[in-house]
């Protein structure tokens, strides 16, 4: 079997796999109620959220397009920082859900400061927490904190899908009203569900919008360990399952994930790897590929290897190399990973 060393999907967590060996489940029976509303509860409690949590049968690109089309209206202004890929889709979903979209471009690997988004006259800021893309992460909390002085009624969404059980999240605490997930990432369950988070301030400033992602009609039936829709039932009882097992000691799980992530650039450093973020996000490690070193030679010489590893994404590709210990790994296995680097890269440079 080979190692996914990919920022999603990702190596499944073992009671994710043994969810998913059980039989099938009809979704409006009272054992499907109960892993419902058993996945709700710790998925709340993972955002660190007194308002809720919402399973839609999608992945995380229709839980980030649910969040805007639920909070915000055609017309209305918003603010969006573009540092990657992924803040640069948030752009693209609000465009195209025909909000009045700013777009504070970044380059590729920067974050956004808090002074930057200290702009009045918005009703919104959109930001990714963790830019899987490139590695970066940003200060959500400051950030909100200094929207919000600029715009009182202004309301924060975040894309949470790399960084929820990879890092720290809260979303009231932080001032983050709205935030979207997906369960191929931190939740090292299969792709297929994606999570948005409301904050009690979000839910009282919904607005029903869409048929299959009216979170309205979402939030009566998930009250009742039910979806408007046949949802993922299978999925949604992997996610049940890892997250009773992560969720009691997550300061623990975090701090793994962070020893993890920060192996990875240290056998980077030790290779004279140039980083790509300036701010490392725990999801992901990128590293700019060495002069002359094209990435199919970087891929080829970890698939030899048994791993899987990934490129740049839009302005991003062919320049750089991403690896990923966000999936099920044990410390041990970690230290495994690094001397497949090292041995790797042995191969792929020229010794001087
Ligand atoms: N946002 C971030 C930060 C991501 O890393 C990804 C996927 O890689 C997405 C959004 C999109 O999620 P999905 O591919 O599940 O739609």
């Amino acid at each position: 079997m080979e190692w996914l060393l990919t920022p999603g999907p990702v190596r499944l967590h073992p009671k994710a796999l043994e969810a998913l060996a059980r039989p099938q489940l009809h979704h409006r029976t009272e054992p499907a109620r109960e892993v419902f509303l058993k996945a709700r509860d710790l998925l709340k409690k993972a955002f660190q959220t007194q308002g809720e949590v919402l399973v839609l049968t999608g992945s995380g690109t229709l839980a980030m397009e649910a969040l805007v089309h639920n909070l915000f209206s055609p017309g209305e202004r918003v603010l969006v920082p573009v540092y990657g890929k992924f803040s640069e889709r948030f752009a693209e979903i609000a465009e195209s859900a025909g909000l009045a979209v700013d777009r504070w471009e970044l380059p590729y690997g920067e974050v956004p400061s808090p002074e930057g988004v200290a702009r009045p006259g918005y009703r919104g800021l959109l930001l990714v927490h963790s830019e899987t893309s490139t590695g970066a992460l940003v200060d959500l909390p400051a950030l909100a904190k200094a929207f919000k002085e600029a715009n009182p009624e202004g309301l924060v969404g975040a894309d949470m899908v790399t960084s929820l059980l990879v890092r720290e999240v809260a979303l009231e605490a932080w001032g983050v009203d709205a935030a979207a997930s997906g369960s191929q990432k931190g939740l090292m369950c299969p792709p297929g569900l994606g999570f948005v988070a409301l904050s009690p301030t979000a839910l009282e400033a919904l607005r029903p919008r869409g048929y299959y992602y009216d979170l309205s009609r979402e939030l009566k039936a998930q009250g009742e360990g039910e979806s408007a829709w046949t949802p993922a039932i299978n999925l949604v009882g992997a996610v049940a399952a890892v997250l009773e097992e992560v969720v009691p000691r997550l300061p623990e799980h975090l701090a793994l994930k962070a020893w993890q992530n920060g192996l990875l650039y240290q056998v980077g450093e030790e290779l004279g790897l140039r980083p790509v973020p300036k701010v490392a996000s725990p999801a992901v490690a990128a590293f700019y590929l060495p002069e002359g070193i094209p990435y199919r030679a970087v891929k080829e010489a970890f698939a030899q290897r048994g791993a899987v590893i990934a490129g740049g994404q839009g302005p991003l590709k062919g320049k750089i190399f991403r690896l990923s210990l966000m999936g099920h790994y044990q410390r041990y296995e970690a230290f495994g990973v690094a001397a497949l680097f090292k041995e790797a890269f042995a191969d792929i440079l020229p010794t001087s």
